[in-house]
């Protein structure tokens, strides 16, 4: 599913009005605020009432009918923002993920969230990843949700509890995991974690902080894995200290910025530029006067790594295989370099009281000395850390995970997304970017954002070294009845 922004500025003011009149008919709905009217919006999507006939369509626009609804919705259709469907009694319409994104951005755009919107630099599991920059041309992370487009390998239950899911259902459980990812995001920044910043949320989707940074995932090798480890097992307690576990704790949720005390001449940040200005303005107005790419910006590349932890048995040394320039001195220059991880990607977070807590817990520690011991061979001395020693009363900090509940994820609501969750919580990790070449190069030739093609894969900070870049795969999708 590709966010093609092409068409937005070309939609009136009729249009909108069509889009919203079939988003309040289905499960994405921006309406609903309490409980029941979500539970509510669940039926009406499983029971496909998301397909709504044009007389109703006319009817909640409060547009007059005739030919100017039936133009708006040609022209919505014909740019796939919504689809006719032929049911066995009616003919109707139902809105698309496009027509659902397109809201999404028209809420920002509206919020100055975002101005325009750049190139993907992420596929997960069910999300996709962008670019985009504010009015002002600062950068930031569009992350959607997309829940629905892979078919669970595992957990039988849950397959078959969600297998029969209509679209308008995906969405709604995708908007579901977007506010509970950003709830999660900004009490976790209040509580001074390590995390983006999390901006504005609208139905399946929310804009965060751009955090410059690789996923350590595709770090090769770094000058002091021990204490980088130390961070890590330090904000896994700590996060059960605030009643909180991640329940994703790997190397593709955390990614390490690098900081430096400028004492030479470092290489030029912008050849590590993988990302150009997010070109493809959601207005018609004239661009921004301030550039939206600065020369110096350095994002991630938008490939993935080579995936080294499958090519050998737990327990081997990591035979990196990293084509980034050899650390030419070590000890003099990784004294400034100081790494500082940042934790993304919330919508699975559980709490400490969860009956499975202790399991997701220790999963999430064994994640990363697994991760630890193959890429860098490095096995701490430290047994632990254990569960029941984190979550001790004397140890507990803050109910993080009641804060949020109280704020609004009522066990009612959260009880469809968690069986979801479960499930994903359960596939192998290397489900987290499975693929197809086909998409991947699908992706690059229809991106209307040209990757740098003069960017090489040099690290900023040669103590650091990085994987070979491969080509960042895409996902199939399946997304049921779309
Ligand atoms: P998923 O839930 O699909 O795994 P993630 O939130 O983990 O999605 O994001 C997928 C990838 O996108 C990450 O591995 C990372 O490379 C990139 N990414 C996500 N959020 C940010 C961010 N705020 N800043 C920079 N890169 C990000
Ligand atoms: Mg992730």
């Amino acid at each position: 599913m590709k966010l093609d922004t092409r068409a937005i500025r070309y939609l009136t003011a009729e249009d909108w009005r069509v889009l919203v009149a079939l988003q309040q008919c289905s499960a994405g709905g921006e309406s609903l605020s309490d409980a029941d009217s979500e539970l509510a919006q669940v039926e009406v999507g499983s029971k496909n009432h998301e397909i709504v006939p044009t007389p109703l369509i006319t009817q909640l626009s409060g547009l007059r009918g005739g030919s100017g609804v039936d133009k708006s919705i040609s022209s919505l259709a014909k740019v796939g923002l919504i689809a006719k469907v032929k049911n066995a009694t009616y003919d109707g319409y139902r809105l698309t993920y496009g027509g659902l994104d397109y809201l999404a951005l028209n809420t920002y755009r509206k919020q100055s969230s975002v101005y325009s919107v750049g190139n993907q630099i992420g596929v997960g599991k069910e999300s996709d990843i962008y670019v985009v920059a504010d009015p002002n041309g600062t950068q930031r992370v569009l992350k959607i949700h997309r829940l629905g487009r892979i078919s669970f390998r595992t957990v039988k239950t849950n397959r078959d509890y969600l297998r029969n899911r209509s679209s308008a259902s995906w969405m709604y459980l995708s908007r579901l995991a977007a506010m509970k990812e950003f709830a999660f995001m900004r009490v976790l920044k209040d509580n001074g974690f390590s995390v983006p910043e999390p901006i504005a949320q609208s139905r399946h989707t929310l804009v965060m902080e751009l955090i410059d940074a690789f996923p350590l995932r595709q770090i090769a090798s770094i000058p002091d894995p021990a204490l980088l480890y130390a961070e890590l097992v330090e904000m896994i307690i700590s996060l059960a200290r605030h009643g909180l576990i991640h329940g994703d704790f790997n190397e593709f949720n955390i990614l390490v910025r690098e900081t430096r005390e400028r004492t030479r001449t470092p290489t030029p940040t912008a050849s590590r530029s993988r990302v150009r200005t997010p070109s493809p303005s959601l207005n018609s107005n004239p661009a921004p006067k301030s550039d939206p790419s600065p020369s110096d910006s350095a994002l991630a590349p938008l490939s993935e790594s080579q995936d080294v932890t499958e090519q050998f048995s737990e327990g081997d040394q990591a035979p990196i295989n990293s084509t980034s320039s050899p650390n030419p001195n070590p000890s003099t220059q990784s004294q400034n370099v100081r790494l500082i991880p940042v934790l993304i990607d919330f919508p699975q977070m559980l709490s400490i009281s969860h009956p499975d807590a202790q399991s997701y817990f220790d999963r999430d520690v064994s994640c990363i000395k697994r991760f630890f011991q193959r890429r860098f061979g490095f096995t701490s001395d430290t047994p632990g850390p254990f569960f029941a020693d984190a979550v001790e009363p004397r140890q507990l900090v803050k109910r993080l995970d009641v804060e949020v509940q109280a704020s609004g994820f009522s066990k009612k609501i959260v009880k469809e997304l968690e069986a979801h969750l479960a499930a994903s919580r359960l596939e192998p990790e290397d489900m987290e970017h499975p693929a197809s070449q086909d998409e991947a190069d699908d992706a690059s030739s229809s991106s209307e954002t040209s990757l740098d093609d003069d960017a090489d894969d040099s690290p900023i900070y040669p103590e650091i070294a990085y994987l070979a870049a491969t080509t960042h795969k895409d996902l199939t999708e399946a997304p049921p009845k779309m």
